[in-house]
């Protein structure tokens, strides 16, 4: 469905709130298209299903058609607004709390600055939270292309914080097998075990693990001014009963050597103007290809033919392609994770679940200069 069809659909809704909402999301989306700073996000390849190629044409400013995928993306917006929601809040608490550190807006003279909790505009001398914005830290890694946003950090501590919300959306995406295994049919009726998954959850999904390392592995070259030391804290919050639990994960390079060797290929193939090779798992009947806004210019379809694929289309495609390392056939790693029950100086407990308020304990723990 294309975004114009999607727009005349959401107006054909008799609602007076969720159909205005739903053509206001598309108009935003439409609008916003273009303002993200240029290169590779770390929640883009950190996707298990991430494709280098599409990744290519994005940066190359190819010409993309909407996807010929029916599915909506109304749900997926609002998982992302909640957790949108979810890390303000998060923020404005650390912010209270005077421990937030990042890059900050006044709203008045429009300067920006890194600051740790500031309650008045260094330039303008506006007072008052309402007149100041978080913009988080920016970070990036000229090598690889990357650019991008860590929600939070604590400059006293030199951690970086990540929050992310927890519910059967977020499973689904992040880990659609272990929500299968706690699906079970009650009266003809599909009930999802939340709960046992969420009280089994022993460590950060396998695509923010990676995220969280990307920013690790970022986290000095934007931001020299502040020693940031080897640890990101992962906050999750349950959407369902509101409970959270925390994970203070290390760097450990080896996670993201793939992905980082991957970004080296795409900043190759940039260079020679040619797209690198599409993913192994990748085809004309793949969900994330039928969703992907290049799937034409990829396999050289036209209006005619779409949904199916010629030899001659192939071998076009392939080859223009060059030779890269297949993203999707890189199994999942399940990294070593240590947790600190006792401050942030402490090291060494096998501990995997840190208690929800154990924040609070990490903020009173010892200070350190920077
Ligand atoms: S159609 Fe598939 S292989 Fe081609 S760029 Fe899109 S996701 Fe990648
Ligand atoms: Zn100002």
């Amino acid at each position: 469905m294309s975004k114009l069809e999607a727009f005349i659909k959401a107006g054909k809704n008799e609602s007076l709130v969720v159909g205005p909402v739903e053509r206001y999301l598309i108009t935003k989306s439409k609008k916003s298209g273009n303002s993200h700073r240029w290169g590779l996000y770390p929640s883009e390849i950190c996707k298990t299903d991430w494709c280098p190629r599409q990744s290519y044409y994005r940066l190359s400013d190819e010409p993309f058609e909407e996807p010929t995928t029916t599915r909506s993306r109304f749900p997926l917006d609002k998982i992302f607004a909640e957790g949108n929601e979810s890390g303000r809040r998060w923020q404005n608490w650390l912010w209270e709390m005077k421990v937030l550190w990042g890059e900050w807006e006044c709203l008045f003279c429009k300067n920006r600055w890194m600051d740790n909790s500031p309650d008045q505009c260094p330039f303008c001398r506006v007072e008052g939270k309402e007149l100041l914005r978080y913009k988080e830290i920016p970070l990036e890694d000229k090598e690889h292309i990357i650019v991008g946003h860590a929600d939070g950090g604590l400059g006293e501590f030199g951690v970086l914080v990540e929050n992310k919300t927890v519910g059967k959306g977020t499973i689904r995406i992040e880990e659609p097998d272990l929500l299968k295994t706690h699906t079970y049919q009650v009266n003809n009726k599909t009930v999802y075990d939340l709960e046992s998954i969420w009280k089994e959850l022993r460590r950060p999904f396998a695509s923010h693990m990676k995220q969280g390392q990307i920013y690790l592995h970022m986290r000095s070259e934007a931001n020299p001014e502040v020693l940031f030391d080897e640890r990101i804290v992962f906050v999750y919050d349950f959407k369902q009963d509101q409970t959270t639990k925390e994970f203070v994960v290390r760097y450990n390079p080896k996670i993201i050597e793939d992905i980082l060797s991957s970004c080296l290929d795409i900043k190759q193939s940039l260079e020679l103007k040619q797209p690198p090779s599409r993913p192994i798992w990748a085809s004309v009947d793949n969900s994330t290809c039928k969703g992907c806004v290049y799937m034409k210019t990829c396999w050289d379809i036209n209006d005619e033919n779409i949904g199916t694929i010629t030899s001659s289309n192939t071998s076009k495609g392939r080859t223009r392609a060059r030779k890269t390392t297949p993203t999707r056939a890189t199994p999942i790693q399940v990294p070593e994770i240590t947790l600190e029950l006792n401050g942030l100086d402490g090291h060494g407990s096998d501990e995997l679940i840190r208690p929800t308020n154990s924040i609070h304990k990490l903020l009173r723990g010892p200070t350190r200069s920077i």
